[in-house]
């Protein structure tokens, strides 16, 4: 892949795209994680004397101006972790913006506006592309949550400027691909969260790949159906019970949780108890995975060399079920080995385990680590590996 770093960016105008979709209250940026991810790319260009501007999507204003999801509060918050000035520009395409880049100085950052206030940007549209390129030498793009969406600012761009990977693209992309293709052995992955539909091209795709793959999560109720266990008002996906016990049939590798914890409904905290996975009583759902099943992921997990983790072992949003997730992240979090957090849900629930800090690599893309890991190809990062036509 093609990096910054094989690049000569001195005085050049240089386009960055990044992932500054961030939580926004009152005006405020409440969590500066993603904008904070794309600091040493930025420092970086700006060390070598790159002109640039940034863009990023915010939210979903479905290609109209909407004054909620501008861009001001993320200016502000930049400027605090850049400790520069930064100029928030009101579009991010037109005259203006290709003049304020012209007359800007080395050293000088601009943010432009949410790309989605234009419906270019999410149809791709090849007009809106070379619009937003016009003007600038150089395309970056360092918004990794955004590469498995073709979309113009992250592969139309590409097609009328000379392309390179950010800092942080660069190092999911070869974490991503390590555990792909050269993982450290043994590799396990825990795979967690509510449906089987939701992961079943990712736990297909790792199953070629992983020599132990542990399920929790309210997708691990459809695999006990497929063994013939009674799993009450659980949620499970009647229709998926098949094609989990060819899984079963075919990967044995696959193990599943021995108890769990229940509850007559999410809201009866007061009546959660432990039970064998085979003794759920019928009036009860899995809320989430028991002590003994966490003791026994975290004896097998002890040998790992590499671990992924995705996907919640219960409905960790309450306290009554959280024990189950936390205790696997304490597990993962002591290892030695390679360890790789990636998803939505997965990375707040980490965050508020506080063990954070232990895991080797948290991948930040959400939708697109998870593409990656079903071996999809990403339209943002394909066109930064290919020549360029
Ligand atoms: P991620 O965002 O990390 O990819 P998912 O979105 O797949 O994770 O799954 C997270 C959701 O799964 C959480 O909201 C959690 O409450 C839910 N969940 C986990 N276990 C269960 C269960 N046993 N029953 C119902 N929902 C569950
Ligand atoms: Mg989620």
């Amino acid at each position: 892949m093609r990096t910054v770093r094989n690049c000569d960016v001195t005085n050049k105008k240089v386009l960055v795209r990044v992932d500054f979709n961030v939580p926004i209250e009152g005006g405020t940026v409440t969590d500066n994680t993603r904008i904070r991810a794309s600091v040493p790319t930025l420092e970086y260009l700006l060390e070598r004397g790159a002109r640039l501007a940034c863009i990023s999507h915010l939210g979903r204003p479905k290609g109209k101006v909407v004054d909620a999801y501008r861009m001001d509060p993320v200016a502000l918050e930049l400027s605090r972790l850049l400790n520069r000035k930064v100029v928030k520009l009101d579009d991010c395409v037109g005259d203006a913006v290709k003049e304020a880049v012209t007359f800007a100085g080395p050293g000088t950052v601009l943010l432009l506006e949410n790309v989605r206030f234009h419906p270019g940007e999410e149809k791709n549209d090849p007009a809106f592309a070379a619009e937003l390129a016009r003007g600038f030498d150089l395309f970056v793009n360092d918004a990794f949550g955004a590469a498995h969406r073709a979309h113009a600012s992250t592969e139309g761009v590409t097609h009328y400027l000379p392309s390179y990977a950010g800092f942080l693209l660069e190092k999911e992309v070869s974490v991503l691909s390590e555990l792909l293709n050269a993982p450290r052995r043994p590799f396990a992955a825990i795979i967690g969260g509510a449906k089987v539909s939701d992961k079943i091209e990712v736990i297909t795709n790792l199953l070629q790949r992983v020599d132990l793959m542990l399920l929790g999560g309210g997708m691990a109720n459809t695999f006990l159906m497929a063994k013939g266990i009674d799993v009450g008002r659980s949620l499970a996906e009647p229709d998926k019970v098949g094609l989990a016990r060819e899984i079963l049939a075919r990967h044995s590798q696959v193990v599943l949780p021995v108890d769990c914890v229940v509850a007559p409904s999410l809201d009866a905290d007061k009546e959660a108890r432990v039970v064998a996975a085979h003794q759920v009583p019928p009036e009860f759902m899995i809320l989430d995975i028991g002590p003994e099943t966490v003791k026994m992921f975290a004896d097998r997990l002890r040998r790992a060399g590499t671990v992924f983790w995705n996907g919640p072992m219960g409905v960790f949003e309450k306290d009554a079920f959280a024990m189950g997730t936390y205790g696997v992240a304490q597990a993962v979090a002591g290892l030695e080995a390679r360890t790789v957090v990636g998803g939505g849900d997965s990375i707040a629930a980490l965050q508020q385990s506080g063990l954070s800090d232990r895991i080797w690599h948290i991948s930040t893309g959400g939708g697109a680590s998870l593409e990656f890991l079903e071996g999809k190809v990403l339209p943002g990062i394909a066109r930064l590996e290919d020549e360029q036509s």
